[in-house]
């Protein structure tokens, strides 16, 4: 089975500063309902949906994130990624911040999480469930476990391949029981990811973070079988160039480094896009395409939300993304369930020695 790479384009409202600058809306969407949208009356680009600020943030969970869960329970590695530049929307799309109350604030990850809680606990009979996560920040070409109980300069993790598989080696993985366990550790990992942020001057928005959920199913009837799924949810640092936003002098280092994984990141869209799959796609460029090296052309089902401004200040920005988004729906990945033989095979020798020990109990 080949399965392209979806792409949502969501356009947030105006912001304060924008209305405040003065600034228009440049970026329209049709009202037939295409998913397309036009910027400036003149360019128009197509996607699997477009939302804009008329949607809200369950529309845009039930309309292209939920039909993917069911996947991931299935065994189906599953990738939802955030791209846009900074102030583009892309945390309040993936949300990490999540208080208990399920208002329209609320985005992509604890909704997702909500439900993955709902229909393990609907599948109990016949399957069972063991979940984890970890959560990683990828600042200057190092990743940080974000779970570490250690400071932060000593909480750094490799990344390494292990049998055809990118591993962090040493990462904190928690075994989560519930939603809110997992929402719990979002925001406890997220606030670390917050205070390093002000120390170094808005890391946050210069970092890549990625939420990992890691889904291992176990079918209790019938034939053994174990599945091992993960759910990426990634959170991309601002696209913009540095030259706009951001003083290049003392910060040229992060920009370089920004650059280096998203630059890859598009070297990767690049090549894969094109359709010769058969040559060589760049993924050792950066530790951010390695990491992600499953997700696109790899075989997992991959969602990526393209956040943009609306305003005419930003059009160069929203054009890049646009454009970047347009060649990644040229991507095709090759899904496949994730059977752990290995792991099946133990669980039936497990049984067959339990039955054995029954038959001598009874002689
Ligand atoms: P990014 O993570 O891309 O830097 P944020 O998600 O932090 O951007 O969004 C920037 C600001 O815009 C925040 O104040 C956020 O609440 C607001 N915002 C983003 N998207 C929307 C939306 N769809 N509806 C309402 N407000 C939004
Ligand atoms: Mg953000």
């Amino acid at each position: 089975m080949s399965d392209s790479v979806a792409v949502a384009l969501r356009v947030r409202p105006l912001v304060k500063s924008e209305v405040e600058r003065g600034c228009r809306i440049a970026v329209q969407r049709p009202v037939d309902g295409i998913p397309q949208v036009t910027v400036n009356c003149s360019d128009s680009f197509t996607y699997n949906y477009v939302f804009d600020s008329s949607d809200s943030q369950q529309h845009v969970y039930e309309a292209c994130v939920r039909s993917k869960l069911k996947k991931l329970l299935h065994g189906y590695n599953v990738t939802i990624l955030a791209y846009g530049q900074t102030g583009s929307g892309k945390t309040y799309t993936m949300g990490t911040a999540f208080d208990g109350v399920m208002d329209d604030n609320v985005g992509v990850i604890p909704r997702a999480v909500h439900e993955i809680f709902e229909e393990t606990a609907a599948m109990e009979e016949e399957f069972h469930f063991k979940i984890t996560c970890s959560f990683v920040e990828l600042y200057q070409e190092q990743f940080y476990d974000l779970f570490s109980p250690n400071k932060r300069e000593d909480s750094t993790v490799d990344i390494r391949e292990d049998k055809n598989r990118i591993v962090l080696p040493g990462l904190t993985e928690v075994e989560v029981k519930h939603a809110k366990h997992v929402t719990d550790q979002l925001m406890r990992g997220s606030s670390g990811r917050a205070v390093a942020a002000t120390a170094m001057n808005e890391t946050s928005s210069r970092s890549h973070a990625i939420f990992t959920l890691t889904v291992v199913t176990t079918r209790k009837t019938g034939q053994k079988t174990v599945t091992t799924s993960k759910f990426s949810l990634v959170d991309l640092a601002g696209s913009e160039r540095c030259s706009k936003t951001l003083a290049c002098g003392d910060r040229f280092k992060e920009g370089v480094n920004i650059n280096k994984g998203l630059l890859a990141l598009g070297n990767v869209i690049n090549v894969l896009g094109s359709g010769q799959t058969a040559g060589y796609v760049p993924y050792r460029q950066s530790k951010l395409t390695r990491l992600l090296q499953d997700s696109l052309g790899g075989n997992s089902i991959t969602l990526m939300i393209a956040c943009v401004s609306p305003a005419d200040y930003n059009v160069a920005e929203t054009l890049s993304t646009l454009r970047y988004a347009d060649r990644a729906l040229q991507i095709k990945n090759k899904p496949v369930v994730n059977m752990d033989a290995h792991a099946a095979e133990v669980m039936m020798l497990k049984d067959i020695i339990q039955n054995l020990r029954v038959k001598l109990l009874a002689c």
